[in-house]
C-alpha cells in the first residue's frame, strides 16, 4: 500500500522520533506549525475518523491515553491543542489517522 505514514512505521522513510511502542508512533511534523508540532499515529492502517469503528477503536483510545505523556517528552509544560484532518474539506493530506500535538508557545485561538 502506498501510504506515506505506513513508510514512516516501517522505517522505509526517516522519522523525527518523539515515542514509540508496539501499537503507536510518535513523530515531529516536517512542517511545523507550533514550535511543538508532533504527529501520533497508529501502526495499524486507519484512513481517517470516518473509519474508526468498534474493532479498531482501541486504537485511538490508546493513543489519547498516551498524549500527555508524549507531550510530556515533547516538552509541552502548559497546553497544548489536539488536532485530526478528516477528508476532503478539512484538507487531510496524507490518508493514514493521525493526530497533529500542537504547542510550546501560546497558540492562535484558531490553527489550522
Ligand atoms: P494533514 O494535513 O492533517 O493530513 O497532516 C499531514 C501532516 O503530515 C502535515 O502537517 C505534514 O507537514 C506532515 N508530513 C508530511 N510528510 C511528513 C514526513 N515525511 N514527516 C513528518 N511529517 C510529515
Ligand atoms: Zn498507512
Amino acid at each position: 500500500m502506498d501510504c506515506l505514514f505506513c513508510k514512516i512505521i516501517k522505517g522505509e522513510i526517516p522519522s523525527s522520533k518523539v515515542y514509540e511502542d508496539e501499537k503507536i508512533l510518535a513523530f515531529n511534523d516536517i512542517n511545523p506549525e507550533a514550535k511543538v508540532h508532533v504527529l501520533v499515529i497508529p501502526k495499524e492502517h486507519i484512513c481517517c475518523v470516518d473509519m474508526v469503528n468498534k474493532d479498531n477503536s482501541h486504537n485511538v483510545s490508546y493513543i489519547f491515553e498516551k498524549i500527555p505523556e508524549i507531550a510530556k517528552i515533547a516538552g509541552i509544560t502548559n497546553g497544548y491543542r489536539v488536532i485530526t484532518n478528516c477528508g476532503e474539506d478539512a484538507c487531510q493530506s496524507v490518508k493514514h489517522l493521525h493526530f497533529h500535538i500542537l504547542g510550546g508557545e501560546k497558540l492562535p485561538e484558531h490553527i489550522r
